[in-house]
């Protein structure tokens, strides 16, 4: 069996071509433009990639796109004037804050601060506790697994009833998500992290496999059932010698290439969830425009 490469790229730009129809037609009957605030702290290069990518699909969909780069070592205080700043400006419906952030501030606050009606990256606790709930008509789902629950959507369709879900990773920003998300559509769910026993044999048993963990190539074919759809959220960096010269290149979670010799449909690294996860925040960032006019999200 050849599994069927899940084009992430693809569907993220057919998606990105609907939101800016619907940007379009909101400037024109409402006169809002969606505003996106990007607030990057240091100099992380990964983050500064992020940043860009993120800006650069903000202006394609013709929204209003602002980034505050602040240096490494700027105040707390400071970080969190700017997001009062932005919580109060009514041209920025979405704030995000580019994690991680240098040693000394304090993640959960600096994500709390940010209003949870503008909180498109559904951090804040207001937002989680509403997809917790299964209560997401006004609220903000994370991107990473709102993007991958259409992904697998595409695959098996709206409702998961009798499937067994694995989820690799238990972040608050991918795997607990990705369980509520997965179970509201009915599915069986299965959360494994660093303290699971056995995690082949539970992964074997799934039927939608995502994995989220953060270590290059760890899933391999004989942890698969045969047909099952694999969702890699994995962004890994990995150093190989070719030709005697140390190349960097890009891989996922999954060995993509064994995996595929069983899965039914497997999502690739690059161009699988990562594009998806750029255009999700900028559905939330419509949305989010479309929820504080009062029109429906
Ligand atoms: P995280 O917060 O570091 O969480 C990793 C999870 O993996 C933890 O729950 C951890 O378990 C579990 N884990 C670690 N080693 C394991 C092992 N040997 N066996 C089973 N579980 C293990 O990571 P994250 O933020 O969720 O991100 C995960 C990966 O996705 C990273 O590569 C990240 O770069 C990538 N990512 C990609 C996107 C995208 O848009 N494509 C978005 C977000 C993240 P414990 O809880 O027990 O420690």
């Amino acid at each position: 069996m050849t599994a069927k490469r899940i084009d992430g790229k693809a569907k993220a730009e057919q998606l990105a071509q609907t939101i800016t129809e619907q940007t379009a037609a909101l400037l024109k009957e409402h006169g809002i433009k969606p505003g996106l605030a990007v607030v990057i702290i240091g100099e992380d290069p990964a983050s500064q990639v992020y940043v860009r990518n993120k800006k650069r699909r903000a202006e394609s969909c013709g929204f209003h796109s602002v980034q505050h780069t602040l240096a490494a070592n700027v105040s707390q205080e400071d970080v969190l004037a700017l997001i009062d700043e932005l919580n109060d400006d009514d041209t920025i419906h979405g704030i995000l804050v580019q994690l991680p952030l240098p040693d000394h501030l304090d993640e959960q606050t600096i994500t709390q601060s940010i209003s949870p009606t503008k909180d498109v990256d559904g951090f804040h606790f207001v937002n989680i506790g509403k997809l917790t709930a299964g209560h997401t008509d006004d609220a903000f789902v994370p991107c990473t697994p709102a993007g991958c629950m259409l992904m697998i959507e595409d695959e098996l369709g709206a409702d998961l009833s009798g499937k067994n879900a694995a989820i690799i990773g238990r972040s608050n920003i991918v795997g607990k998500p990705m369980a509520s998300l997965l179970m509201q559509r009915n599915a069986t769910i299965t959360v494994a992290h660093s303290r699971t026993k056995d995690l082949p044999k539970v992964v074997r048993n799934a039927d939608i496999v995502v994995a989220a963990v953060g270590r290059p190539d760890m899933v391999k074919a004989d942890w698969i059932k045969p047909g099952a759809v694999v969702i890699d959220v994995g962004i890994n960096r990995v150093e190989t010698i070719i030709d005697g010269e140390s190349k960097s290149r890009l891989t996922g979670d999954v060995d993509y290439d064994d995996v595929c010799t069983v899965a039914s449909a497997v999502t690739p690294v690059p161009g699988g969830v990562g594009p998806m996860t750029i255009t999700m925040l900028m559905f939330n960032t419509l949305r989010s425009a479309r929820l504080l006019a009062g029109l429906p999200g």
